[in-house]
């Protein structure tokens, strides 16, 4: 059974993420998605709404599950029965970042392995906190994540219900 463990803060889950799990389900067995609970991060949602939004906007994926933790990431994926790391990589600038800490997780655990898949080139400018400020403003993120989060984004932001994006119905 090959299982991966792709963490994340998903504060919101977005499309680009979307499009990452579906990528590794068709690398894996199995996924855990694993919402990281991070204090030093001023979140927006909190670690059981990241979860609980993540679970409802990829039904019927079984074989895939979402868990939150806390603490040193190899010893979760450990716990997980997991032999990788799943990240997704942006641009250039992701991958510095990446390349330490994969470098790190590796000494930590020699025997698990990160694997990177780079995004789709629609995605590559999209990230949480981008879709959190677009909203915050009053932007349209309909584009950017489901449908769920764009609604969980509106009520946070105490927003009302635009016409769906920033196309102009004509007559
Ligand atoms: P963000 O950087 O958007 O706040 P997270 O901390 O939740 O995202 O990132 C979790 C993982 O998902 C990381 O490996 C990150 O590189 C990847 N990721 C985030 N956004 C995208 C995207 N648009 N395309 C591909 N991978 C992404």
């Amino acid at each position: 059974m090959r299982r991966a463990v792709y963490p994340g803060s998903f504060d919101p889950i977005t499309l680009g993420h979307i499009d990452i799990i579906d990528r590794a389900l068709n690398l894996f067995d199995e996924l855990v998605v694993a919402v990281v609970r991070n204090p030093s991060k001023n979140a927006l949602f909190s670690l059981e709404e990241r979860q609980d939004i993540i679970g409802r906007v990829l039904p019927g994926r079984d074989r895939l599950k979402v868990a939150t933790f806390s603490g040193l990431l190899v010893k979760f994926v450990e716990a997980q029965g997991a032999h990788a790391i799943v990240k997704g990589l942006r641009a250039v600038s992701d991958f510095d970042f990446e390349f330490q800490m994969s470098l790190l997780n590796r000494q930590l655990n020699p025997r698990i392995d990160t694997v990177f898949l780079m995004t789709q080139d629609r995605y590559a400018f999209l990230s949480s906190s981008s879709v959190r400020e677009i909203a915050s403003l009053g932007g349209s993120v309909n584009q950017m994540v489901p449908p769920l989060v764009e609604e969980r984004l509106r009520e946070r932001f105490g927003l009302s219900e635009p016409g769906r994006g920033q196309t102009v119905d004509r007559e």
